[in-house]
């Protein structure tokens, strides 16, 4: 079935059947698992429940190969890639409506970001590659050179998460092909459609067989077998810290190369002198931006105190001003992803509570009213809270949603400190005039990215990653070569 004639209006009674992508051929399961439309609570798709058979035959089409892809020159590698890409920018329209209805965010924010990212993935990485491979030195008076070549690792197993589902994926897709891998990928059982569609995409651009296989299914069934295969060299993960430390376990056990992209507890600094008219709406962005669903979003913000009062009330009104629903419609937020996911959040709110803070705002589904099919989909409004301390569970966990926990500091000394107490150390916002205050602050912070008067903006050619438990190893055009290649040096004595 061509892209085009998917029927994105399936529903209850009528699923779209989703099917395995192995060995260049679309296949179906013995078993399925019910895929829901977050905005009205409905099963709208049937992912394949893989286990271990699938996997198998997987991972053996991808080793079969691995020969013939990975003796392509770079170049020819990446002319599939771009192929890739522009068939993705073709068919902008139906991979972000696909999203929204799986993800729940907005079709205007995947329009915009989710698919035009997974095309740059694929571009950017088929550029770089051709430039990235080798390097050399010599040392003249032992009559040596020396130099190296990096080869493909092989079998890369690729496991990403349900928040931002095409764009994570072919983040670790596009360099793992590029760099002459073939791959085995197992999206989340929350969001598999688009994974779906780019492997007909892949199919129809001529990508050799075997090269790009997809695998649907659990992180204990799929998931599991994946990682324990004997014949993966190489897992790059995106999700959970929990799940994270056990798969570096797993792949610690078998000296499976590995990276991890996982939680993050992010903060936004707001200096005394910070311009708050831009300050607001980009600090609305990087709390609710996907409904909060990005692992970058701001989940705690620290205002120095002469501007703190005004920052809050400013805040909280623009929030409230934010358009919930309908992903489909003019919104800025969409529902959670999931029921389990909205019933997470929720907890999160009420431990706020119960730990005397102040919720300034974020009401509840039944006051968005919305229209009949949408009752029962996972809407929440974007939730501020004030007046916890830094030990709350809300202020040291990752929520994951649409939720931001506000409070007060005083000294740069105090902020620093606060900022890096948590186990997380993904990223940070900082804000204000003086750039040498600035800079100060950001290299005391723990984390791999420090945005400075901004949030979100991300050059491929820029490492990606998290310190301490945000993960291990960095992403980006030659950096993510670290992970799906070897490096050999070749020391040639004349
Ligand atoms: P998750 O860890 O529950 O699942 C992620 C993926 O791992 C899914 O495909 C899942 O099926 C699979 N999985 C689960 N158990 C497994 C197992 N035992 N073996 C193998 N695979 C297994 O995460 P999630 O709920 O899908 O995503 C949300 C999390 O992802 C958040 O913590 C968020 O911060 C994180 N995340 C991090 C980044 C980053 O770049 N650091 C980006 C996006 C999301």
């Amino acid at each position: 079935m061509a892209l085009s004639e998917i029927n994105l209006l399936s529903d209850n009674s009528n699923p779209l059947v989703v099917e395995n992508f192995i060995g260049g051929n679309f296949v179906k399961c013995s078993k399925y698992l019910d895929s829901y439309n977050p905005s009205t609570g409905e099963v709208w798709a049937q992912i394949p429940d893989s286990d271990s058979n699938e996997v198998d035959e997987a991972v053996r089409h991808a080793k079969n190969a691995f020969p013939m892809w990975s003796s392509k020159t770079a170049a020819e590698r990446a002319r599939f890639l771009i192929k890739i890409a522009e068939s993705i920018e073709e068919n902008l329209e139906i991979l972000a409506a696909a999203e929204s209805r799986d993800q729940g965010k907005p079709v205007a924010l995947a329009k915009r970001m989710d698919i035009p990212r997974a095309a740059l993935n694929f571009r950017a990485f088929a550029e770089s590659i051709c430039h990235h491979l080798n390097i050399s030195n010599s040392i003249p008076e032992m009559g040596c050179l020396n130099y190296t070549v990096r080869k493909p690792v092989g079998v890369a197993a690729l496991i990403s998460p349900w928040n931002l589902p095409l764009y994570l994926l072919t983040f670790k897709i596009a360099p793992a092909l590029a760099s002459g891998n073939c791959v085995v990928c197992k999206p989340s059982e929350v969001t598999s459609v688009t994974a779906w569609m780019l492997c007909k995409l892949a199919k129809d651009v001529g990508l050799p067989d075997g090269v790009l296989n997809m695998v649907f299914g659990t992180g204990l069934n799929a998931g599991e077998a994946l990682i324990n295969h004997k014949d993966v060299n190489v897992i790059s993960f995106t999700g959970s810290t929990n799940v994270g430390r056990h798969i570096g376990q797993i792949a610690a056990k078998s000296i499976k190369k590995v990276s991890l992209e996982l939680g993050g507890k992010n903060a936004g600094i707001i200096l005394d002198d910070a311009d708050l008219s831009k300050v607001i709406p980009a600090t609305i962005n990087s709390c609710f931006l996907n409904q909060g669903e990005i692992c970058l979003c701001t989940s705690r913000i620290f205002v120095q105190r002469p501007i703190y009062e005004e920052f809050v009330q400013r805040l909280v009104q623009e929030t409230k001003n934010l358009k919930v629903g309908p992903p489909t419609e003019d919104v800025f937020m969409g529902p959670l992803v999931s029921q389990l996911h909205l019933e997470k959040v929720q907890s999160y709110i009420n431990i706020a509570r119960e730990d005397g803070a102040t919720i300034l705002c974020g009401e509840t589904v039944d006051e968005l009213s919305l229209a009949a099919p949408y009752k029962k989909g996972y809407f929440i409004r974007p939730t501020i809270i004030t007046g916890l301390a830094d030990s709350s569970a809300c202020m040291q966990e990752e929520i994951f949603g649409p939720v931001v926990c506000i409070s007060p500091f005083d000294t740069e000394e105090e902020v620093i400190e606060r900022v890096n107490n948590v186990k997380y150390g993904l990223c940070s916002a900082v804000w204000g005039q003086s750039g040498e205050r600035l800079l100060r602050i950001a290299h005391k912070l723990h984390v791999g990215t420090v945005w400075i008067n901004c949030w979100l903006i991300r050059s491929l050619d820029m490492p990606f990653g998290g310190m301490k438990e945000s993960g291990i190893g960095r992403e980006g055009t030659s950096h993510s070569l670290e992970l799906y290649t070897e490096e050999t040096t070749i020391c040639y004595k004349f």
